[in-house]
């Protein structure tokens, strides 16, 4: 028996516009979080192909005063008990809560630190994983950390873009 593990291969995915509708304000009440149609089949897809799932979100209501970590962990909390319902596990939700005005940090996407930690972590191949996200930051900080990035239009169906991912 051999004890070298399998390469880890991972599906990162931006929050807002990709798991949950993109209103164009900050999301932070519960009541706010929608959704979007085909994410539930998609991840079941990606998970049975192997692939853990890691959320990658930039958060810079925090460093902006307008709600604070308490709101962004509630929300976290509720996605990842909807998730767990359809047998669907995140290995982590990273999130940025700088923003640029408050200071420059490295984790804010197109920043790729959050991305290269979760590979450190869990012994990811950026060669083997994606990262899909509606913005072109969200593609940038994928690619500077070695990762395929698919850009989606917000709000689409994941399902439109699950055949990208082998
Ligand atoms: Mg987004
Ligand atoms: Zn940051």
């Amino acid at each position: 028996m051999s004890l070298t593990p399998n390469p880890c291969k991972a599906v990162f995915l931006d929050r807002d516009g990709v798991i949950n509708r993109e209103k164009g304000s900050y999301i932070f009440e519960p009541g706010e979080f929608d959704i979007n149609a085909g994410v539930t089949e998609a991840l079941r897809i990606f998970r049975d192909r192997g692939f853990i799932l890691v959320v990658i979100t930039n958060q810079s209501g925090i460093a902006q005063g307008i709600y604070t970590h308490a709101h962004v962990d509630k929300i976290h909390c509720i996605l990842r008990e909807q998730f767990k319902l359809q047998g669907i596990d995140f290995a982590e939700i990273y999130y940025c809560p700088h923003h640029p005005s408050t200071g420059k940090c490295l984790c804010r996407k197109p920043g790729s630190i959050l991305i290269e930690k979760a590979i450190g972590r869990f012994g990811i191949d950026p060669s083997l994983s994606y990262m899909i996200g509606d913005r072109p930051r969200d593609i940038e900080a994928a690619e500077r950390a070695g990762i395929k990035g698919i850009l989606i239009d917000s709000n689409d169906s994941l399902m439109n873009y699950a055949g990208e991912i082998i």
